[in-house]
């Protein structure tokens, strides 16, 4: 905690708001999925917030956001909490906003919703299927993640290969976004303004309302296909993709990761390379005749309810960060990296780093697509073996084989995904956050300079 404040008089003006402030409340609601990394958990395990607000309209984000800026502390936002980095840890303790009961389904019209920023991704989801459409994509933690969760700390996932990733033209129309002054105002960006706020980790405004595009629904067979070799997987994976398959989800695992798949027994065995995939059902036949074509078998094919319904896990939970959960389950020596492979991608590349790495690294490949092009990434699982060793195969990730790593391993924006600075987020929140209260320490690119003078109205 950096600074005190006066946490009674504060809570006393919540009016109607829940609030909780109780130790158990706290401790669950500011963690994330950061264990992942043995170097985050070393630094994040132990911070808290110090309370914990719900608001459930705009109009309570809005007070809430003007008690934190004339009470000057510290507001880190939380929907889901399912984030890996550490991305709605309150680094400087304060109040937490819980935005998951600001969660009402605005409007659905053909080929569009409008969507409070708290609702379930799996609500959405399903509330567009009623109307025979569906998201153009979803992280593998559909079932408890938030839109706006994805759209500030997410990038893409389940229906990338198909749509590309969430900051891609088109995929979201708006947002509303409230700013954290002691008088809030609502602001709405639209098309390329909308990058100001995404992927900016709720440093620079409450997302409080999400306009994005749906498609025609797709009930997508969910299958798996067995090969003799992860290169002959792999093969298979990128001749489909040319080949044009409509398929929402396609990822590459290796035999390795077979036993950490307890459930699915025999329909991935140890001793074969699995692809999981959701197909579309025109689209099986051709499916399972370029599987044999490559020498595979296609061990399952299910719609979502017969999944359900054999006790399995959608396909969509087979895939990105939910492989990694499976194999943490078991094994908590275990860490991962996220890696994004130089195009045109060359199969022969991973065989080299499969031999080089040996027992240290295992490896799956998700299939997306990135500006309109096709984009493989892996999140092998590593070994841990220190934070040394980790930079060091972060190195030679990099400068050996040309990959791209988004390091999974630290807590700023700039240090993660971006790499750089960007101006125009640094920018709006100059805007939307003046004072710099929200989630502090998340973004390098803000200096304490930059906040606002003193307000003779302040409180504190
Ligand atoms: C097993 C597993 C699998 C995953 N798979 C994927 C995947 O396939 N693709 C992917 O992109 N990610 C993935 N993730 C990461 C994460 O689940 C997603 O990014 C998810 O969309 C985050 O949503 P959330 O509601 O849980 O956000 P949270 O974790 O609650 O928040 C994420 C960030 O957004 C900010 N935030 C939350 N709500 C708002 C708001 N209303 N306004 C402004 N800022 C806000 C928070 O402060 C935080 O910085 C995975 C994580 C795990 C643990």
């Amino acid at each position: 905690m950096t600074k005190t404040w006066n946490q009674a008089a504060f809570t006393a003006e919540l009016g109607k708001i829940r609030v909780h402030a109780d130790e158990k409340y706290l401790a669950a609601r500011s963690h994330d999925y950061f264990w992942y990394s043995p170097i985050l958990n070393d630094q994040l395990k132990d911070l808290r917030g110090e309370l914990l607000v719900m608001p459930q309209t705009v109009e309570e984000v809005k007070h809430v956001a003007s008690l934190v800026a004339r009470h000057r502390v510290p507001l880190t936002l939380r929907g889901g909490g399912t984030g890996n980095y550490g991305q709605c840890v309150p680094l400087e303790g304060g109040v937490i906003m819980d935005l998951t009961r600001l969660s009402e389904v605005i409007e659905i019209t053909p080929g569009h919703a409008r969507v409070q920023a708290g609702a379930r991704i799996s609500r959405l989801d399903d509330a567009a299927r009623e109307t025979g459409q569906e998201l153009l994509m979803y992280p593998s933690t559909r079932q408890m993640a938030t839109i706006g969760g994805f759209l500030a700390g997410g990038s893409g996932g389940i229906g990338s290969l198909r749509h590309g990733m969430l900051r891609d033209p088109g995929n979201i129309s708006y947002v509303k976004v409230v700013t954290v002054e002691p008088e809030p105002q609502v602001i709405e960006l639209h098309g390329d303004e909308i990058q100001k706020v995404q992927h900016a980790y709720g440093t620079n405004g409450i997302v409080v309302e999400i306009g994005l595009a749906l498609t025609k629904a797709t009930d997508w067979i969910h299958t798996a296909a067995l090969f003799d070799g992860y290169d002959r997987a792999l093969d298979f994976a990128i001749d489909v993709q040319q080949d044009g398959l409509d398929c929402y989800l396609l990822s590459a695992v290796e035999r390795r990761f077979a036993p950490y798949y307890r459930k699915f027994g025999d329909y991935f065995p140890a001793d074969r390379d699995a692809i999981f995939a959701m197909v579309a059902p025109e689209e099986m036949d051709r499916f399972r005749a370029d599987v044999e074509a490559k020498g595979g078998r296609v061990s399952f094919a299910m719609t979502k309810t017969e999944i359900q319904e054999a006790g399995l896990q959608p396909a969509y939970e087979c895939g990105w960060n939910h492989t990694t959960l499976q194999a943490l389950k078991m094994d908590k020596g275990w860490t991962y990296l996220q890696v994004a492979y130089p195009r045109p991608f060359d199969p022969e590349l991973v065989m080299r780093q499969m031999q080089r790495h040996g027992e240290d690294l295992f490896w799956h490949h998700e299939m997306a697509r990135m500006d309109g092009e096709i984009q493989i990434f892996a999140l092998p699982l590593v070994r841990y073996r220190g934070k040394d060793a980790m930079y060091d195969l972060i190195a030679e990730l990099e400068e050996k084989d040309g990959c791209t790593i988004f390091d999974p391993h630290v807590v700023t924006i700039e240090d993660g995904g971006m790499k750089e600075i960007d101006d125009s987020q640094i920018a709006f929140k100059k805007l939307a956050d003046p004072y710099g209260l929200m989630n502090p320490g998340k973004t390098r690119g803000w200096t304490a300079d930059m906040a606002r003078g003193e307000d003779p109205n302040t409180e504190n």
